[in-house]
């Protein structure tokens, strides 16, 4: 029997010969495996030859070994190291790797610093193991969350915070829409944030090639609801429009400064400004590149 650490799930190999095309199965053994490394033919036969499992027996003895071509557990224990490299004093692991990060996190930049590691184990691929289980789900229940970020972000697919940032549950408190903007509910989500559950950082995450700030830049015939959002990104195109960028720049430069707008509308909110000035809380900004993965903090 073998089990792997796919997809955020722990799964047992019902069918080691179907799986041996793509690794090398070493029995009574736990491999992570890294989806950026399989094809994704390789990724459908991957799911359907797997069982999830449940119990978190099996997450406490979870190795770390990377495709292609599952390594030994001395390989294995040699990946964890290289991996351990990027993770700061506030992540510890415990005996199983499983990724722990300190209950609380009192600063902006201990929480930007924890962000930034876990973007840097995103573009590796390196990603940390995290405790998903019942036991886990229920600790969260009864102490109830503590998350370090707030972050506001695009609702494009390819930018959801958890998977770019590489945080588990409770970590991060996340208000999205299309556009990264923000409107009195969704400003109401941010001050939760930062007054009741004390994160430290608020994040605006705008990112490349950003639909709705196209949508703005181009122009054209919307519905009743989606100008609305157009309504609010353009403030930021009113400022690049006459700057005679080609158009590609023109989208660039629009989400630069739709990032800007909605930290400034941030910092408005009596409740975020009271904390900026107590120094219990921070507003940055920051961009996701869609093909590095890279989230640059240049706000
Ligand atoms: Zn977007």
């Amino acid at each position: 029997m073998a089990f792997c650490m796919y997809d955020s799930g722990i799964y047992e190999f019902d069918n080691l010969k179907k799986l041996s095309g793509y690794c090398k199965i070493i029995p009574n053994s736990v491999y992570l495996l890294n989806n950026k490394q399989i094809n994704p033919r390789g990724i459908v036969a991957m799911k359907k030859a797997l069982i999830k499992l449940t119990s978190t027996a099996v997450a406490l003895t979870v190795f770390l070994s990377f495709l292609p071509g599952c390594s030994s557990s001395s390989q294995q224990k040699e990946s964890a190291k290289d991996s351990s490299t990027v993770e700061s004093s506030l992540v510890t692991k415990t005996a199983s790797n499983v990724y722990k990060r300190a209950e609380t996190v009192a600063t902006a930049v201990e929480a930007k610093q924890l962000l930034v590691e876990g973007n840097k184990r995103f573009v590796e691929a390196a990603f940390a193991i995290k405790d998903e289980s019942e036991t886990k789900r229920k600790e969260l229940a009864t102490k109830g969350q503590k998350p370090f970020a707030v972050i506001v972000s695009c609702s494009d697919s390819r930018v959801p915070p958890e998977l770019v940032f590489d945080q588990a549950l409770g970590d991060i408190f996340i208000i999205r829409d299309a556009g990264n903007v923000v409107d009195p509910v969704a400003l109401g989500s941010v001050e939760y944030g930062v007054e009741h559950l004390h994160a430290p950082l608020i994040v605006v995450l705008g990112h490349e090639k950003c639909g709705a700030v196209k949508a703005t830049v181009d122009g054209g015939e919307v519905t009743e609801n989606i100008g609305a959002i157009i309504n609010k990104i353009k403030p930021a195109f009113l400022k690049v429009k006459d700057s005679g960028a080609a158009k590609e720049d023109l989208y660039k430069n629009c989400e630069d400064e739709n990032i800007k707008n909605t930290m400034d509308e941030i910092k408005k909110s009596p409740v975020v400004k009271k904390l900026m000035e107590e120094g219990k809380v921070s507003v940055v900004g920051a961009k996701y590149h869609i093909e590095s993965g890279e989230v640059t903090f240049d706000y």
